[in-house]
């Protein structure tokens, strides 16, 4: 990555923290799906599928100046495989258009050295993938093995930063392979995070044994730099809840390929209103509103937006639509961030 574009992120990224201190009124994040589909079928992944049509162009163009709009400071973009959209890069231009930050989360698959460098042109700044083990298994084909040749690509080409995002919990078979990646993320000059996992009776568990150890390595990796591992996580490995304010519906939005605004990829159907019709009101109410599943939330990013407003505005407003039982459901499938289907 050149010099000169590491400068220009720092200095966008500042603007985006100052921006998001000094007023509460529009979104800090917001999190765009411009394609269901996926040219994988991960065995815990309930965001994707395989008939679905990309969201035309035109259609994503009016998303993204409405979100442009309502303030909005970053984009993340994910699936289903968004590199399977014909037009990614032209929606990732029209991003940068408006000023907003860009990320994209891929399952690295349709990678090229032509496609990463067609990304570079178009103006993307970060990119997230997901890998889920060393050797591909029936559950996820997410690997090393297949990806390899792929991020060297992107550490030879790519002028956007590179997050490498292993998981561990829940059952997955070898979680000392987390480490492996995320030693090759830092071999390669990328960053690297760790997602935690549920079981699949949708409960979270504190992580023990191996799992634990894992866990406690990949902090320590973080302190050369290139690990992230949260304080959210930090409680979430000893079972015990977070006690936070979700602003999802206000700082962070989950627009799904049909236009409609959600709290999250797991909290689909709330508030459920259509882009266009999102308004400053809209975003006043959920800023107020206490989101029942939040004590053993898994979404990192909204964790990490919610840390602009944690000291001030206490949420007043009773949880609406979900019940318990649901916000369990919420947090059934593996951790993303942003991971966001990936
Ligand atoms: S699952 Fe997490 S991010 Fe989604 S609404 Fe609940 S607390 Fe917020
Ligand atoms: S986890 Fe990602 S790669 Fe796997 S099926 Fe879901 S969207 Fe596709």
């Amino acid at each position: 990555m050149k010099t000169s574009t590491k400068l220009k992120i720092y200095w966008r990224e500042f603007k985006f923290l100052a921006k998001g201190v000094f007023s509460t009124r529009h979104p800090v994040l917001a999190h765009i799906i411009p394609m269901r589909r996926c040219n994988l079928s991960c065995t815990y992944c309930n965001e994707y599928d395989d008939v679905s049509k990309p969201v035309p162009v035109e259609e994503m163009y009016k998303r993204l100046d409405k979100l442009a709009a309502l303030g909005t400071t970053a984009v993340i973009i994910s699936g289903g495989e968004p590199l399977m959209h014909p037009d990614l890069e032209k929606i990732i231009a029209r991003i940068r258009h408006h000023k907003m930050l860009t990320c994209l989360i891929t399952n690295g698959y349709l990678l090229t050295r032509e496609r990463i460098e067609a990304l570079n042109r178009s103006g993307l700044e970060y990119m997230q993938i997901s890998i889920d083990n060393v050797q591909p298994d029936e559950v996820s084909k997410k690997s090393l093995k297949v990806l390899d040749r792929k991020l060297q690509w992107l550490s030879e080409v790519a002028d956007f930063r590179v997050n490498i995002n292993s998981v561990i919990g829940g059952g997955i078979k070898n979680p000392e392979e987390a480490l492996l990646i995320g030693k090759r993320a830092v071999e390669l000059g990328f960053s690297s995070s760790l997602g935690i996992i549920h079981d699949g009776l949708g409960t979270l568990k504190p992580l023990k044994g191996l799992e634990r150890e894992v866990f406690f390595r990949m902090k320590a990796l973080g302190k050369k730099g290139h690990t992230r591992v949260n304080r959210f996580q930090d409680n979430l490995v000893d079972g015990k809840p977070n006690q936070w304010n979700c602003r999802a519906g206000a700082r962070y939005l989950y627009i799904c390929e049909d236009g409609l605004v959600h709290y999250c990829s797991q909290q689909r159907g709330y508030p459920g209103i259509p882009l266009e019709q999102y308004s400053a009101a809209d975003i006043k109410r959920e800023y107020d509103t206490k989101k029942a599943c939040a004590p053993y939330c898994t979404i990192a990013c909204v964790h990490q937006v919610a840390t602009f407003d944690n000291k001030r505005n206490p949420q007043h407003l009773p949880a609406k639509g979900m019940v318990e039982k649901e916000s369990v459901q919420a947090i059934r499938t593996l951790y993303h961030i942003a991971k966001g289907g990936q």
